[in-house]
């Protein structure tokens, strides 16, 4: 069962309805949660509800994510940096600068600007790396993926992706390049909204994107991350639904490892307004809730968010954040393109190990998980496992 059978349950479902029945006490048992059951679609679904939004229910949810990420991830954060290759996009998303009808500045890399931009990164002692592109399957076709990934190969010890939807044989190309994670944002899980965002180009086709990250996992991605940028389509769906859709792919690919983020749309070139505010407050309900849904899943805090707030929130689920950022092309490599976003949190990767450091967290620079694997034992598999048995109760 794909997917999309689990968004069509929920598509009709009258949450406005639901979420007007839910009494506090309800809100309360399920955050204290005896016996460490596995909460229910209905269960995350109330922990996102207004019900759950008071002072003391914050609190108390905050406090069991806290727990629950100590004894999972033990105060690790892994710090990863993104590599933009190429801004040239054929879509027409109204909420980003890289649409194709903006007039930006454009660039795309070659392969030699591809290596200074590595290893001007690689220098910073990250082997993480999240390589995007805009979606242009014209400008930067298959053949180009596989080589940039080629090259970052050389430098990194984990290279994630974040390009336009492919077929499972394409994914296994990246993955037979050296890519093992995929990161898919569906931007909006609400087909109205997603329709009326994406009237042109490819992206218009929503269900080949809902189902890109299934066919990455069935193409061998170690890693898979999904979610919704926040602010397009009403926010309390879409954080259901980013949740569904990591726990279905936990539950279908078991050796998978999962994340999510909760992206909130962030300034842009163009004149876009994005339909609705996520502020902080309801921004950690839903980071809270999601720890509580899924315990051992990964949580991604970009630099869409301040570094303040990253701060505060760091005890509270994330497992991942960028640092270093750019979202434009060709920094090191002669002169930038103009960038996708503003970012909130430029603090460089020294600064953020530092910052992490100082307040008792440890930063993780090499994915150890790749490594092992390639000498042979898939840790990825057997970590799962015991996570997943243990936040199951099993
Ligand atoms: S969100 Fe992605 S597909 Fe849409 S315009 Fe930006 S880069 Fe292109």
């Amino acid at each position: 069962m794909p997917f999309t059978d689990i968004l069509k349950k929920y598509e009709n479902f009258d949450f406005d309805a639901f979420c007007a029945g839910i009494a506090p006490s309800q809100v309360a048992r399920i955050i204290n949660n005896g016996g460490n059951r596995r909460l229910s679609d209905l269960d995350y679904l109330t922990l996102l509800s207004p019900a759950a939004s008071t002072p003391e229910l914050l609190e108390l949810m905050a406090q069991r994510a806290r727990d629950i990420t100590s004894s999972r991830f033990g105060g690790v954060i892994q710090l990863f940096t993104p590599l933009y290759v190429s801004n040239i996009c054929d879509n027409h998303c109204l909420y980003c600068s890289f649409a194709h009808q903006n007039k930006i500045r454009r660039r795309h890399l070659n392969l030699n600007e591809v290596r200074v931009e590595a290893s001007r990164i690689a220098a910073t002692g990250l082997r993480h790396i999240l390589m995007l592109t805009g979606e242009s399957r014209r400008a930067a076709p298959l053949g180009y993926l596989r080589d940039c990934v080629a090259v970052l190969r050389e430098y990194f010890s984990s290279i994630s992706v974040e390009v336009y939807p492919l077929d499972t044989s394409d994914y296994s190309e990246l993955v037979a390049a050296g890519a093992d994670g995929l990161t898919m944002y569906q931007e909006a899980y609400d087909r109205a909204v997603y329709a009326s965002l994406h009237a042109d180009g490819p992206k218009a086709n929503f269900e080949y994107r809902l189902l890109a990250p299934e066919r990455g996992c069935e193409a061998g991605m170690r890693s898979v991350t999904v979610g919704a940028l926040l602010g397009l389509a009403q926010p309390l769906r879409e954080a259901f639904f980013s949740g569904l859709h990591a726990r279905y792919i936990m539950d279908s690919y078991p050796s998978v490892e999962v994340g999510a983020s909760f992206p909130r749309i962030r300034p842009q070139a163009g004149e876009f307004e994005p339909n609705f505010t996520v502020n902080d407050k309801t921004f950690v309900q839903y980071m809270t809730a999601f720890r509580l849904f899924m315990p051992a899943a990964g949580i991604t805090v970009s630099t869409r968010e301040s570094a303040a707030f990253r701060d505060a929130v760091l005890p509270l689920g994330p497992t991942k954040m960028s640092a270093g950022v750019s979202t434009a092309v060709g920094e090191s490599a002669g002169g930038a393109s103009d960038a996708q976003f503003e970012i909130a949190d430029g603090r460089s990767v020294d600064e953020m190990k530092k910052n992490l450091l100082s307040q008792g967290f440890q930063p993780v620079l090499v994915d150890w998980n790749y490594i092992l694997c390639r000498s042979g034992f898939d840790i990825s598999t057997s970590l799962n496992a015991s996570l997943r048995s243990a936040a199951d109760g099993h």
